[in-house]
């Protein structure tokens, strides 16, 4: 095989740095996207009205726990009725003993 001539590498280069930051490029502009489509007003106003029962704004520890443990594994704090992983022994909003 011939070697490449210094504008035929130059374009190869191009193309790899295209083909790199593409994705990228196309990953943050779709998550752009999601947080325009996300309504917060409409959230206020269900919590508002008491429709939604989970927390407006969740914490990690809210989504791990829905995301990996069933309703039935909860560990829901005696005093402040926070939701806890079935591991824990003490409340991570209270510190209490659960
Ligand atoms: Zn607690």
């Amino acid at each position: 095989m011939a070697d490449p001539s210094a504008a035929e590498l130059a374009f190869r280069l191009v193309v790899a740095g295209v083909l790199i930051v593409a994705p990228t490029l196309l990953f943050l502009s779709f998550w752009r996207f999601l947080v325009w489509l996300r309504d917060d007003a409409l959230i206020d106003r269900l919590a508002d009205r008491g429709v939604l029962e989970e927390a407006r704004h969740p914490s990690a520890a809210d989504v791990l726990a829905t995301a990996t443990v069933s309703e039935t594994g909860v560990r829901w704090c005696p005093d402040c009725d926070a939701r806890n992983l079935p591991t824990a022994d003490r409340c991570r909003e209270c510190g209490d003993h659960l």
